[in-house]
């Protein structure tokens, strides 16, 4: 048998924000000194960091430019790359099933496999939950792929296009007018509807419309609870609030969705908001996945860990990030499903698992919630809240919050390609920000 063969082996499943961090330095410390056999497995071959979905939804970030593609990490990170959807676990042989890949015309590319490991550790994210809300899922775009939200981009332009020649909706005024419902005033909505401000004008100034960009493109946010960014402070919230009304976003509160058409979102008051197109951000839930694996799962479906990550019933498999329940002693309650959780997460359990394969007993995960912040795109100063750095909680705003928001993924590439690629990378991104649109054209 060859060394190769006795090596301990690592799977991770999914390289999100916290796996491709995990399974990098996994690859660096274990996997190129051979002391174990490092795996990467995602259904997807390109990884990009979730948080920025909402501005290539918006056109204002060019997925392209910001996607890694995982067998490139995996050459230069010493770890193995499968593609393919997890589908299920075998834990008495301890083997993973993957799904066959197939290409773009449905022609497979890799078949069915079954991989053997000896520590698994899952990292798979969540998916949007619609609450069984009648025509959700068919009438309104979700923001968990890159697909989904360049398929929002395109269909935003084709809206403001076709108003702009006769062929979409005429408003109360006569003017042509394109209405677009966002569903759920969580940090994902609140930043989208921003952007989205920003995209108008955007777009207008290139000439795609001449539709007055404030006036003829209309953003409507609707939030079930009594108000918007219910996980931040009374502060946040009402200082973002203000702040959306100055940028002509129309904010609804206390409106629970019960049915979204073709063409309008309807409510529980009786409202009729017109939507040509409806983005739904508000809820997650965990992979299904997840249930079907004999593990212990939440009420949110995602596997119960406790506080080194390992499930309850098989200390071989771990679970981090989005799709794990994970215990916060200090706020009774759980790790929100935040990618600053899972890069902690991540640089946790690099240690944990370095420290369990030479034999040492295991740490405790401990979260520090190092406030929230929420962008409001290139219009105005970024509402935020800072809490564990300063031992409390702080309102800050403007161009600090800003750099601090840009900082968490700043971190993301920092951990994925060290400090010199990071730089060089912020360089470049600057610098094809001068000479491209500012708004993904077609
Ligand atoms: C639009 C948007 C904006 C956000 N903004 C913020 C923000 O500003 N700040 C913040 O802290 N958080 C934000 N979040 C949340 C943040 O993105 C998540 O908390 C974070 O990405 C979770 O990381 P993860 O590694 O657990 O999962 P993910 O990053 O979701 O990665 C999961 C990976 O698993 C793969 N996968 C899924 N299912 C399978 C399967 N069955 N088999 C194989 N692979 C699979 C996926 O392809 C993906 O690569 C935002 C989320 C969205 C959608």
């Amino acid at each position: 048998m060859s060394t190769e063969a006795r090596a301990h082996r690592i799977i991770v499943v999914g390289g999100g924000a916290g796996g491709l961090e995990l399974v990098t330095r996994l690859g660096d410390k274990l996997g190129k000194s051979g002391a174990a056999q490092v795996v990467l497995v995602d259904r997807s071959p390109t990884h990009i960091w979730k948080p920025l979905l909402h501005e290539v939804a918006a056109g204002s970030m060019d997925p392209n430019t910001h996607q890694l593609e995982y067998v490139a990490q995996a050459r230069w990170h010493d770890f193995e790359f499968q593609q393919g959807e997890l589908t299920g676990i075998d834990r008495a042989r301890k083997t993973i099933s993957v799904a066959a890949c197939v290409d773009l015309d449905g022609m497979e590319l890799l078949p069915a496999r079954e991989l053997p490991y000896d520590t698994l550790v899952l990292a798979i994210g969540c998916v949007t939950h619609f609450f069984g809300v009648p025509g959700a899922a068919a009438n309104a775009i979700a923001l968990d792929t890159v697909a989904q939200a360049e398929r929002f981009r395109r269909r935003l332009i084709a809206a403001c296009v076709r108003a702009q020649n006769g062929g979409g909706r005429v408003g109360a005024d006569g003017r042509p007018c394109v209405d677009v419902a966002i569903i759920g005033a969580g940090a994902t909505g609140v930043e989208l509807s921003a952007e989205l401000r920003n995209t108008a004008h955007v777009l207008s100034a290139y000439g795609l419309h001449q539709l007055d960009p404030r006036r003829d493109v209309r953003i409507h946010v609707i939030e079930a609870g009594p108000r918007i960014l219910p996980a931040l402070s009374e502060r946040v919230s009402t200082e973002t609030t203000k702040l959306l009304h100055k940028l002509g976003i129309d904010v609804f509160t206390a409106e629970r969705v019960t049915e979204v058409t073709t063409d309008a979102v309807l409510t529980a008051s009786g409202k009729r908001i017109d939507a040509d197109l409806t983005v739904w951000a508000a809820g997650i839930t965990a992979p299904p996945v997840l249930a079907t694996l004999g593990l212990p799962v939440s009420r949110m479906g995602q596997i119960v860990v406790g506080p080194t990550l390992q499930s309850e019933t098989d200390p071989d498999i771990f679970a981090f990030g989005d799709c794990a329940s994970c215990p916060w002693p200090e706020k009774q309650g759980t790790v929100p499903p935040r990618a600053q959780a899972a890069h902690q997460q991540a640089t946790f359990l690099y240690g944990a698992l370095c420290a369990r394969l030479a034999g040492k007993p295991l740490p405790a995960f401990q979260f520090k919630d190092l406030g929230s912040l929420v962008s409001l795109g290139h219009f105005s100063a970024v509402g935020s809240l800072m809490g564990g750095l300063i031992g409390g909680s702080m309102f800050i705003e403007g161009l600090m919050a800003r750099v601090m928001y840009t900082s968490l993924y700043r971190m993301h590439v920092l951990a994925l390609h060290g400090a010199v690629r990071m730089a060089l990378d912020t360089v470049t991104h600057w610098l094809r920000s001068k000479t491209s649109p500012r708004v993904k054209l077609h």
